[in-house]
C-alpha cells in the first residue's frame, strides 16, 4: 500500500518541478566548489545623496558566474550557501574582496568612499566576528569608517544578547551597521533602541508603490520620521523613476539607491563615475543609462 501511496504522491510533481529540484541539488554540489574555483566576482551599485546626486557609497553585490549554467543570482546561491553550512565563508570572501578593492581605488587616487558589505547572521553571531573585521581593516590600512556593514531584521532576531555585544562593539570600532530590507523582516523594532544602528534601508517593496500608492507614502513617511527621531540615516532601496527620486527627496530621504542612478556595474566602471563626477563638479541624477 506504501508503495501505491508513493507513486500517487509522485504524480503531484511537475516535470518543471522535478527539473527545479534537480537542479538545486546540482547547483549545491556545485557551490561547494565555487569558492575555490575563482567562479565567484563582485559588481558595486553606487549609493547617491539624494539632495546632489553625488556618489557616497557603493555596495558590494555578489555574482557566481558558473562555468556550464552562466550568471546565478545571489538570491538563488546566498539561501542555499546558509543552509549548506557555506555562507560564512563565503562573506568572508566577499569582506575581503571588498577591502582589497577599496584599497585599489585608494591607490588609484579615486575619493573615498563608503563601502557597504551585506552580511550573514551565521558570522556576524560568531564570537570573534568584531575582531576579524578589526583585522580585515589593518590589514589593508583601511579606516573603519569606510566600512559599512549590512544585515536584515531578521538576522537581528535570530542571534538574541550575542547581536547586543557585537553591535556595540562595532559602533566603539567605528564600522557602521545598516540594517537592510528594513520592515520586511517581521521582527520587533527594539534593537533601535541600542543607539547602535547608523542607517536604515527601506526596502525597495515600500519604495515600488511611491508616488501614488498612499499605504506605501505613509509606511515610508513614517519610516523617514522614526530615522530622524533615532538619528539615523535612512538610505532608500530600488529607486527607479523619477518620481520616486521625487518624492523621497521631498520626504527627507538622505541617500538612495536605485537602477535609476546605476545598475550595480563592474570596480572600472565605478572608478569612470567617480573620475567623471570630479572632473565636472558635480555628477549627474542618471550616472549610468540603463540597460536597453
Ligand atoms: P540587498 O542587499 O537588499 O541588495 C539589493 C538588491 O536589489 C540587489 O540584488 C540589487 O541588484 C537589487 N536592486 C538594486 N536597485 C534596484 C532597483 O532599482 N530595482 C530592482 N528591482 N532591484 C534593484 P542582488 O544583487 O540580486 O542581491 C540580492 C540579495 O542577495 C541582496 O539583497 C542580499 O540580501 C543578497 N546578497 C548579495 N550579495 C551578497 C553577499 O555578498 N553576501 C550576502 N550574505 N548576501 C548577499
Ligand atoms: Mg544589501
Ligand atoms: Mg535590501
Ligand atoms: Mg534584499
Amino acid at each position: 500500500a506504501a508503495k501505491t501511496e508513493e507513486r500517487n504522491a509522485f504524480r503531484f510533481y511537475s516535470p518543471r518541478m522535478q527539473a527545479d529540484a534537480r537542479r538545486r541539488i546540482a547547483l549545491a554540489s556545485e557551490l561547494r566548489k565555487a569558492l575555490a574555483e575563482n567562479e565567484f566576482r563582485l559588481v558595486y551599485q553606487p549609493t547617491i545623496e539624494m539632495r546632489t546626486g553625488r556618489i557616497v557609497a557603493v555596495e558590494a553585490l555578489l555574482r557566481w558566474f558558473h562555468p556550464q549554467r552562466g550568471l546565478i543570482s545571489p538570491g538563488e546561491f546566498i539561501p542555499m550557501a546558509e543552509k549548506l553550512g557555506l555562507i560564512r565563508r563565503i562573506d568572508q570572501w566577499v569582506l575581503q574582496a571588498a577591502c582589497e578593492q577599496m584599497y585599489a581605488w585608494d591607490q588609484a587616487g579615486l575619493p573615498p568612499l563608503r563601502m557597504a558589505v551585506n552580511v550573514s547572521a551565521n558570522w556576524f553571531g560568531q564570537a570573534n566576528f568584531v575582531d576579524e573585521i578589526r583585522m580585515l581593516l589593518q590589514a589593508r590600512r583601511l579606516a573603519p569608517e569606510r566600512l559599512m556593514l549590512e544585515i536584515t531584521e531578521g538576522a537581528i532576531l535570530r542571534l538574541g544578547e550575542e547581536m547586543e555585544r557585537t553591535l556595540h562593539a562595532l559602533h566603539a570600532l567605528g564600522v557602521s551597521v545598516a540594517i537592510d530590507d528594513f520592515g520586511t523582516g517581521y521582527s520587533s523594532m527594539s534593537y533601535l533602541k541600542l543607539r547602535a544602528i547608523d542607517y536604515l534601508k527601506i526596502d525597495q517593496s515600500f519604495v515600488a508603490g511611491l508616488p501614488d500608492d498612499g499605504s506605501d507614502g505613509a509606511i515610508v513617511e513614517a519610516m523617514l520620521t522614526l530615522c530622524r527621531r533615532l538619528d539615523i540615516s535612512p538610505i532608500a532601496e530600488g529607486i527607479e523613476t523619477e518620481d520616486q527620486h521625487r518624492f523621497l527627496l521631498r520626504a527627507g530621504c538622505v541617500e538612495g539607491q536605485g537602477f535609476l542612478y546605476s545598475r550595480p556595474v563592474e570596480p572600472a566602471v565605478i572608478a569612470q563615475l567617480l573620475n567623471a563626477g570630479r572632473r565636472q563638479g558635480s555628477s549627474h541624477l542618471r550616472l549610468v543609462p540603463p540597460e536597453a
